[in-house]
C-alpha cells in the first residue's frame, strides 16, 4: 500500500510515484516531508486473504496471515508470525446479546482500553521492520493512561528507544524499572506546558530533519499511519467472528473522541470488509455532527461529561477524516451515521445492559450501546446486525458503574497498578532545545 500526504489533493486519482511513500516508509517517517499527514492512497483489496478464514481463527493467526500483504513484500511471513506472538498475548472477544446486537470487548490488554491494540501491534512491527541494523526513537506526546501503554509496549523491545512526554500534572502508572536511568529503553520527560505543546515538540522534532536522522525518529502518536491501520485487524476479526450468524447487514457502532477507531474501521471497510456503516457514537461533544450530515465542520468547546475520553470539541483526526469525504462525500454520508447520546441514556443503557443482558459496559461503551440500540429501532435496514466496540475496561469506571447499575466491578490487579504516582527522568520547558538536550543526555 502506498501513502500520500494530506496536502496533496490533486494526487487523489493520479499518484506519483516520486512523492508517494511505502507503508514501511510512512511508519519510519511518520510525517510526510512535504508537511501534512500520510493516509494511504487507492485501495489494497485483502479479501482474498480473509474472506475464507475459519471463524475459530485467533487474533495472532488473523494477523500473520494479513501482515505480509499489507506490507506488500517489506515485511515476510516469519516475521508477522514473530510480531502477532511477541504483541498479542490479549485478543478481542466477541459476545453477541441478542439478534441484532453483539459486543465486542476490546479492553482485555494491558491498561483495559482498545488502544492497546495499535499501540501494541505498533511497536512490534517497529522491532521487524528494522531488520536488526537500526537503532529508532519513538516519540510521542500523551495524556492519561497513553503514557502506560506505550511504555508496556515498547519496554524490552530491542533497538527501540520509547520517549514519552507528559503535559503539566501527575504522572501515573508508569514503572520506573523500565527508565533509561535504571538499563530499560523508556525516557519520561514532562513538558511545562499542555498536550498541545507535547505533540507540538514531538511535530518539531519530526521536522527538524537532522536531528531526526540522527536518532532515526519516529512517533507512536494517531500522526502515524501505523497506528491508526493495525486497528483495521479486529473489524476483520468480529467479521470473521459472525460472519456465519449474518442475515441481513453488518454495522459498527464506535464510541468516538478523535476519531481514530472510526478512521481504522473505514480503513477496514477500503480492505474489502463487507460493512454496510458505522455509527459515529459521541457524547454531547458531537462537534462533526453537522459535518457527517453534509455541513461545515467548526471546532466547539469541550463540554464534560461523564464518558472522559470522548470529551473533545476539535478532534485530531479530522484532516484524515475529512480525506475520505474529498474523495467521495456522497458515499461517506451513506456510509456514517452520527449520533449524540447524553449523559443520563449512557447511565440508563448501563443498568438496562445490565438487567437485560448481564453485560457491563463502561461509559463508552454505553454511548455506543445506546447509538446502536437507536440505529436498529429506526432503520429501514431489517435483520441488520450491530456490533458494539467496548473500548473500555468497566473496572476503569467502577465508581460510576456501581451508580448506573448497582455493580461492584471486581478491579483486575494490572488496572489497580496504573494508578501509582511516578517521576519523570526530566522537566523541560516547551522547547525544542529543551527537548533535544534532555534527548541527548540520556542516549
Ligand atoms: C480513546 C478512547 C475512545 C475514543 O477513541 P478515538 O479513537 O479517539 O475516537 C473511546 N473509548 C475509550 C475507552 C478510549 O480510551
Amino acid at each position: 500500500m502506498q501513502f500520500r500526504s494530506t496536502l496533496d489533493k490533486e494526487q487523489i486519482n493520479s499518484v506519483s510515484q516520486r512523492l508517494s511513500a511505502s507503508f514501511k516508509e510512512a511508519i519510519l517517517t511518520c510525517l510526510p516531508l512535504q508537511g501534512g499527514l500520510y493516509i494511504p492512497t487507492g485501495v489494497l483489496d485483502l479479501r482474498q486473504f480473509f474472506m475464507q478464514m475459519d471463524d475459530d481463527i485467533s487474533y495472532q493467526e488473523l494477523i500473520t496471515a494479513l501482515t505480509p500483504p499489507l506490507f506488500e513484500g517489506e515485511l515476510n511471513p516469519r516475521s508477522a508470525a514473530r510480531l502477532a506472538q511477541s504483541a498479542f498475548d490479549f485478543e478481542p472477544e466477541l459476545k453477541n446479546l441478542d439478534d441484532s446486537i453483539s459486543i465486542l470487548n476490546l479492553y482485555n490488554g494491558p491498561t483495559g482500553s482498545f488502544k492497546d491494540f495499535g499501540v501494541a501491534y505498533f511497536a512490534a512491527v517497529l522491532e521487524e521492520l528494522l531488520e536488526n541494523k537500526k537503532n529508532a526513537m519513538i516519540l510521542s506526546a500523551v495524556r492519561g493512561d497513553s503514557g502506560i501503554n506505550i511504555e508496556r509496549s515498547f519496554y524490552g523491545r530491542k533497538r527501540l528507544t520509547s520517549v514519552i512526554l507528559f503535559p503539566a500534572g501527575p504522572i501515573r502508572g508508569l514503572n520506573p524499572d523500565t527508565f533509561v536511568t535504571n538499563g530499560g529503553n523508556i525516557i519520561a520527560i514532562q513538558v511545562r506546558g499542555n498536550l498541545d505543546d507535547c505533540q507540538r515538540l514531538v511535530n518539531l522534532a519530526i521536522n527538524d530533519r537532522p536531528f531526526s536522522q540522527r536518532y532515526n525518529i519516529t512517533s507512536s502518536n494517531a500522526i502515524n499511519p501505523g497506528r491508526l491501520l493495525p486497528q483495521a485487524f479486529y473489524y476483520i476479526y468480529a467479521f470473521i467472528k459472525i460472519k456465519k450468524l449474518l442475515k441481513g447487514e453488518l454495522f459498527f457502532s464506535v464510541p468516538s473522541g478523535n476519531f481514530g477507531n472510526l478512521i481504522s474501521g473505514l480503513y477496514a471497510w477500503k480492505f474489502g470488509l463487507p460493512v454496510s456503516g458505522f455509527i459515529a457514537a459521541m457524547n454531547a461533544n458531537n462537534s462533526l455532527k453537522d459535518y457527517f450530515q453534509g455541513r461545515k465542520f467548526s471546532p466547539r468547546p469541550v463540554i464534560t461529561t461523564n464518558s472522559p475520553a470522548l470529551d473533545v470539541g476539535n478532534p485530531s483526526n479530522f484532516e484524515r477524516l475529512s480525506s475520505f469525504y474529498d474523495e467521495a462525500p456522497s458515499v461517506m454520508r451513506n456510509m456514517v451515521f452520527p449520533a449524540s447520546v447524553d449523559n443520563t441514556a449512557t447511565l440508563n443503557a448501563m443498568e438496562e445492559a445490565w438487567k437485560t443482558h448481564g453485560e457491563i459496559l463502561d461509559p463508552h461503551t454505553a454511548v455506543a450501546y445506546t447509538a446502536a440500540k437507536e440505529f436498529i429501532n429506526t432503520s429501514s435496514y431489517c435483520n441488520s446486525r450491530v456490533i458494539v466496540l467496548a473500548t473500555g475496561h468497566p473496572a476503569r469506571e467502577a465508581a460510576l458503574v456501581k451508580t448506573a447499575s448497582g455493580v461492584n466491578t471486581d478491579i483486575p490487579k494490572k488496572l489497580s497498578q496504573l494508578k501509582k504516582e511516578v517521576s519523570p527522568i526530566a522537566l523541560i520547558d516547551p522547547e525544542l532545545d529543551a527537548l533535544e538536550g534532555a534527548i541527548a543526555s540520556c542516549v
